[in-house]
């Protein structure tokens, strides 16, 4: 049994940094497989979850072991062959925090129950307004991951437009725009609301599934003499699928032209703020109303600790129009409770994962890091590109690359399933235009041309085997 106590934390602390050194450094030198998919039912077997969870009984010996088995089975994030999601392999300041928190507990919703971390989230979401350029009256909060994110965006809008909403019910006269790739969180998050699907309405793109704006002011026009009103315009930033970022400022002039709530849903994209180089992606943000930004996707922070930012303060403080006296009532607070303005109650350090990471690095090594990531994208699309048989027909504006290695004899997905059963490489796949890519999000500085290469090549002899 593990007791909990500090010298009992030490010996154990003791061997799971070194399980996790080890960890990083295989899985950083590339030498055993990327991910081994073993049916669920064995891994618990192996794990013996079961007995553990019954009976109890680990301790320092039988962590160990376990901890092996964790480590074998997961998915190697750190290694150069995981170019599948778009989640961030961490930096291990992040796991500071982590095991920071993990011990000392301190949600920090309320701040008495925990000043520095309510400390470190003011400070960090500061500093993200300012990235935006809404370091003036701009307002935001961190939040469990991107979904969460936009649907409390899409909230404030709603109370923006239609604030007897709260009470009365969410009018059926609201429709939300967005192009037809627009991630699946935002139907969800409508559909919670109640509006149903229904009231999406979609927004022509071009061949690259990106908005195009000029039929933004008919879709518009249409909705409007149709009897409806236009809770929120949602673009991408960039988009799933394709990594491509829709034509911000165009949108958003249109949006205000029209006085229409601009939602930017940029989880992933936002990140090229921090670089100079790629910062012009991201041009005309600052004209959005709200802005949702992942830093477990660029930013390097474990999962999760998204950022929902909003151009105006009072958008943050008119969302949720709901009182609960055991929590909100007025007191002499020498801190803020950030209760009222979020959906979670109960809400862990998410500020300072992040702190710690940009402690650790410096926003300018930081937008550099993304930098890297996408140069690295860029000639890896150009090095399919050259390959027989292979074709990478978009234009690359982040970490993403979509290709195909086309046949009658396979599909797309059936060619990526079986590549990753070899455990040699983890990609994964989309759908752009109806039609099926593999997806590479490049996410380590260790994926090299030789790492591409050697894909390339696996995918060529994966091909022959459905001949
Ligand atoms: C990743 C992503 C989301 C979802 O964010 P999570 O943090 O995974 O919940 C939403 N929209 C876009 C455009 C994304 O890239």
């Amino acid at each position: 049994m593990l007791n909990n106590t500090g010298s009992a934390l030490e010996k154990a602390g003791r061997i799971m940094l070194q399980a996790l050194s080890q960890y990083i450094d295989e899985s950083q030198s590339g030498s055993g497989p990327v991910v081994t998919l073993e049916p669920i039912s064995s891994i618990g077997e192996e794990l013996q979850l079961d007995r553990y969870i019954r009976e109890g009984g680990l301790d320092l010996k039988s962590l160990q072991t376990f901890l092996q088995s964790y480590l074998r089975h997961s998915m190697h994030m750190h290694h150069p062959a995981y170019i599948g999601h778009q989640v961030a392999v961490p930096h291990f300041a992040s796991a500071l925090s982590d095991l920071l928190h993990g011990v000392i507990g301190n949600p920090m919703s309320i701040y008495e129950m925990g000043p520095p971390a309510a400390a470190a989230e003011q400070a960090v979401i500061r500093w993200m307004l300012e990235k935006v350029g809404w370091q003036k009256d701009g307002g935001g909060i961190l939040t469990n991951g991107g979904s969460i994110a936009n649907l409390h965006a899409m909230l404030a809008a709603r109370a923006h437009i239609a604030p007897e909403a709260w009470q009365q019910g969410t009018p059926a006269d609201l429709v939300v725009l967005c192009p037809e790739n627009a991630h699946y969180c935002i139907n969800r998050a409508v559909s919670i609301m109640g509006l149903g699907s229904r009231s999406i309405s979609g927004i022509p793109t071009d061949r690259n599934e990106m908005i195009i704006p000029d039929k933004l002011h008919q879709v518009i026009q249409d909705e409007q003499e149709n009897g409806k009103r236009i809770m929120a315009v949602v673009a991408n930033a960039c988009a799933t699928s394709t990594g491509l970022y829709d034509p911000i400022e165009e949108i958003a002039q249109i949006c205000q032209e029209n006085k229409v709530w601009f939602h930017l849903d940029s989880p992933h994209g936002a990140t090229a703020l921090l670089s100079v180089k790629y910062r012009h992606h991201m041009q005309g943000a600052e004209l959005a109303d709200s802005i949702i930004w992942d830093a477990h996707k660029m930013m390097r922070t474990s999962p999760l600790c998204t950022g929902i930012l909003f151009r105006k303060k009072d958008y943050l403080e008119n969302t949720f129009a709901q009182k609960a006296s055991y929590l909100f009532h007025e007191k002499d607070n020498p801190g803020v409770d950030i209760l009222a303005h979020q959906i979670e109650c109960t809400k862990s350090a998410l500020g300072t994962r992040l702190f710690m990471v940009l402690a650790s690095t410096g926003e300018k090594e930081m937008g550099n890091f993304v930098a890297k990531l996408c140069d690295h994208a860029k000639a890896f699309a150009h090095q399919i590109n050259q390959r027989t048989g292979f074709t990478s027909p978009f234009p690359i504006h982040s970490n993403i690359v979509c290709f195909q290695y086309a046949s009658e004899k396979y599909d797309q997905l059936s060619l990526r399933n079986k590549l990753i059963e070899t455990g040699k490489y983890y990609i994964s796949s989309t759908e752009i235009k109806g039609k099926r890519y593999l997806r590479l999000t490049v996410m380590n500085l260790e994926t090299s041309r030789e790492t591409i290469a050697g894909l390339l090549r696996l995918i060529e002899e994966t091909a022959k085997s459905f001949d």
